[in-house]
């Protein structure tokens, strides 16, 4: 249990918002959230939006995201965005292994692993995300897969790396569908990452760990879940793009 800690509130704006748009939306969060203490809120815009962002957000409370960097330092690697340039925007958080990318890209535990350690090498904080699909959650398998995910994503971090790392659980039946975890099979799952931890690591370093729930989070349900003792916090994705919902969230998870 965890909630002498700030929820982190972050948003994943995926491939959304050109830089126009994304100003626009930072603006307006900037003006509703001005008077926010007790959350930490992070925006994570796409890459092309990060340097018009970061400036946009330096006078707020507003924190800066990305959704994905390289394992490697620089180099040879076309397309690739290293730890260093996202440095240079004044990022402090980086989504690692969205199940997205680990359906589409082919992303491996060994790779976010990879990744994980490259980014708190530059002092980002990795988000690092971890959840079953409906198959796995039907065959029973969700405790399974969570806990593959876990040794398999966090394979390269010591205790001190664990405590600047965030865990995402984000359930892949959740995601964009509409249809959250419910407020019970969340904190189950949060209560097994949390043991899993405290075997991985130890029960200081679990009880510290900051395990946030994503899947369909909107402003109706994000207090239930939210007032859960193992969640502490939300990756949203789909709601984080309207300046009205994801404003509410966070309000909502105060
Ligand atoms: C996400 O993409 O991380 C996510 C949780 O999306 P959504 O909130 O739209 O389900």
């Amino acid at each position: 249990m965890n909630k002498d800690r700030k929820l982190i509130i972050a948003g994943n704006w995926k491939m959304n918002k050109t830089v126009a748009e994304a100003l626009d939306l930072v603006h307006g969060l900037k003006r509703e959230l001005a008077s926010v203490k007790e959350v930490d809120v992070v925006v994570c815009p796409p890459f092309t939006a990060l340097s018009e962002v970061s400036r946009a957000i330096l006078d707020s409370n507003i924190r800066l995201g990305a959704q994905n960097m390289s394992e490697h330092s620089g180099g040879a690697y076309t397309g690739e965005i290293a730890a260093v340039m996202l440095k240079e925007f004044s990022v402090r958080y980086v989504v690692l292994g969205h199940s997205e990318r680990r359906q589409y890209q082919k992303e491996s535990n060994a790779l976010i692993a990879a990744k994980a350690a490259a980014a708190l090498t530059a002092a980002l904080k990795p988000i690092i995300c971890i959840g079953e699909t409906l198959q796995e959650r039907e065959a029973g398998a969700t405790e399974k897969v969570l806990e593959g995910q876990l040794r398999g994503s966090l394979a390269s971090l010591n205790k001190d790396q664990m405590e600047e790392a965030i865990l995402a659980y984000e359930p892949v039946w959740a995601i964009g569908t509409g249809k959250n975890a419910t407020a019970d099979q969340a904190q189950a799952a949060h209560a097994f990452i949390r043991r899993t931890l405290a075997g991985m690591f130890d029960e200081p370093t679990a009880r510290r760990a900051r395990i946030q729930y994503g899947g369909s989070v909107k402003p109706a349900n994000a207090r239930e879940l939210m007032r859960q003792p193992d969640v502490d916090g939300a990756l949203v994705g789909g709601a984080s793009l309207e300046l009205r919902s994801f404003s509410d969230i966070v309000k909502n998870s105060i």
